[in-house]
């Protein structure tokens, strides 16, 4: 490096190593700097070894300094870098409504286990945690089981739903199951009975519809208190069947939503017909959703409920309930959809989907299904700060996967190591070699100093075979040069059925750059790994990876180059792995 160019370096390795020593608390420490430096000036990748001298020596002399000077050089020479910092820390959440009026903020996810969780899930349950973690409250997890007969919770699902959490790092500071808790509900049930709040009503459904819909009372409603706790008694005996008796709580009948009016808090259940996976046929009654969901979030302490907007609905019912008891309401916090373009959370067509057998696992990479993503290693730190980026809004946020995948990229290619994987392979054979090569290509472009990968080329009477990619022959054909990555540059002579003949052209990377080669990837013949990479339409791309990835452990993240990031998902005879994104 020549005197100028080292002042030149010494200006931007300053600048690098003082944001990052603001952002440690004064503490610059050189991997970083050098990682940034050659991410940003790639000219500086001729000069590593100058360069990291240089690094040292700033590290040292900015460390000296306090934290207080360092703002104070910043501030000064380059204001606007103190701005940038700031906004690239992850968003913050906006404040919970009240939460000062609650001595620990306590919030929940209560899903029903009759189905595996998605992207759609993936923001109650973010929001839910870190909310909880933001005020240091507590975050529960209550399994909503208790509807056996059109919302049948599966065993599978508990743990599903508990793995699921795990992965996302939202962890729970307490697990409730309403299967265990009848009891509960019953008793519960008995007293808005006895409070006049509720009573039980043998009508036909219609008969109260029909009713209800021109705001009159079924003849239930006027019976005594102790008409209803008779009549309540038989549903627990087994006098009414299914279908004849239903608790219902008490509204307005005026209530400008009809299906809000007198809605139906408990019902019998043919459990011989209808088992629940966990607790078999033992009750014959069971709390509908807005009972028992009303019920445990008082009984629980949950102070904020942050869920869809569409549960505005069912809060209209539960504070009906609520006033019966005379109950404070939690706050609440409705958010608007989440759309994600492309991808179907709807639960009835991936329900549809299965049953067909076009999917076949609940992983299936066309699924938005969290097992989905976690298998095409899209990371859990990625569905996070899209889910805490969009935040708790109440309008709706249509996203697509580019979204996602964008938050995912700039997670994975800091670490993600570089390998060579040529799909549906093609020979190619360069004459005129004039030597043997060992070729030796970074594991990350950004950083050298985490070593290469490397490849021997061992010309038979001045003739080398390689394997490139199929897609690539409309790029090399017909080219006046084309460069194997850090290897050398030849030409393409004829393309035939079975080999593609070239000609050696040159090693230097300026002689490329001059005839405009394309860069292409490569596989020295009779090395490598065969590797499958399933794709997101469950389409599988078949090749050879290089012999380095022989090494890779299921569920490493890595970049194929010029193909895309890909997690691994089995190592043996054959690589296996999920294509993730570009
Ligand atoms: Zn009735």
């Amino acid at each position: 490096m020549n005197p100028k160019e080292e002042k030149e370096a010494r200006a931007v390795i300053k600048k690098i190593v003082l944001l990052n020593a603001l952002r440690y608390g004064g503490k610059a420490s050189p991997k970083p700097v050098f990682g940034k430096l050659l991410g940003e000036h790639p000219q500086f990748r001729q000069k590593i070894k100058d360069v990291s001298a240089i690094i040292d020596e700033v590290v040292q002399e900015i460390n000296e300094l306090s934290l207080e000077q360092q703002k104070a050089i910043v501030a000064e020479k380059w204001p606007e870098a103190l701005t940038e910092e700031k906004t690239e820390e992850t968003k913050q959440l906006p404040p919970l409504p009240n939460a000062k009026k609650y001595k620990k903020v306590v919030t929940r996810f209560s899903p029903n286990p009759d189905f595996v969780l998605h992207l759609g899930s993936a923001r109650a349950i973010i929001l839910s945690h870190d909310y909880a973690k933001m005020y240091n409250g507590q975050f529960l997890l209550r399994f909503e089981d208790t509807d056996s007969k059109t919302k049948k919770p599966k065993l599978e699902f508990y743990d599903a739903v508990r793995e699921d959490l795990k992965w996302l790092g939202c962890s729970w500071d307490k697990e409730f199951i309403q299967s265990d808790r009848l009891q509960t509900y019953y008793e519960y049930a008995e007293e808005i009975i006895r409070k006049g709040g509720a009573y039980v009503c043998t009508c036909e459904r219609e008969v109260f519809q029909e009713k209800s819909k021109t705001g009159k009372p079924c003849p239930c409603r006027m019976l005594s208190v102790e008409e209803s706790l008779l009549r309540w008694n038989r549903m627990l005996d087994g006098t009414y069947s299914e279908g004849e008796a239903v608790v219902r709580v008490k509204t307005d009948l005026g209530h400008p939503n009809p299906a809000v009016r007198d809605w139906p808090a408990l019902r019998i259940i043919d459990s011989e017909k209808y088992p629940h996976p966990r607790v078999g046929s033992r009750y014959r009654v069971w709390p509908l959703y807005n009972f028992s969901t009303g019920v445990d979030d008082h009984l629980m302490g949950i102070t904020h409920i942050i869920r869809g907007k569409e549960h505005l609905t069912n809060q209209a019912r539960q504070e009906y309930m609520y006033r019966h008891f005379g109950w404070e309401y939690p706050e609440t916090i409705h958010y608007g959809r989440l759309k994600i373009t492309g991808a179907s959370l709807s639960k009835s067509e991936i329900v549809k989907g299965m049953n067909s057998g076009l999917y076949t696992s609940w992983d299936d990479p066309r699924l938005a299904t969290l097992a989905a993503l976690k298998r095409r290693g899209i990371t859990a730190e990625a569905i996070h700060s899209l889910i805490v980026d969009v935040g708790p809004k109440p309008q709706d946020v249509v996203l697509s996967w580019k979204n996602l995948y964008a938050y995912n990229r700039k997670l994975i290619d800091p670490d993600a190591r570089r390998y060579f994987f040529v799909s549906t392979p093609v020979r190619l054979s360069v004459k005129n070699v004039p030597r043997e090569f060992m070729a030796q290509v970074p594991l990350h472009p950004d950083h050298p100093e985490r070593g290469f990968r490397k490849f021997e080329v061992n010309p038979v009477k001045g003739k080398a075979d390689f394997l490139i990619s199929r897609d690539d022959l409309e790029l090399v054909e017909g080219k006046r040069a084309v460069r194997f990555m850090d290897l050398f540059n030849f030409r393409v002579e004829k393309v035939e059925d079975d080999v593609v003949q070239a000609v050696f052209l040159g090693e230097s990377y300026e002689e490329a750059k001059k005839l405009g080669a394309p860069l292409i990837h490569w596989i020295p013949v009779g090395s490598g790994v065969a590797c499958e990479v399933v794709m997101p339409d469950a389409s599988v791309a078949e090749g050879v990876a290089e012999d380095a990835c022989r090494e890779l452990k299921p569920n490493e993240i890595v970049q194929f180059q010029r193909f895309g990031f890909v997690r691994v998902d089995a190592v043996d005879e054959k690589l296996v792995a999920y294509f993730a994104h570009r």
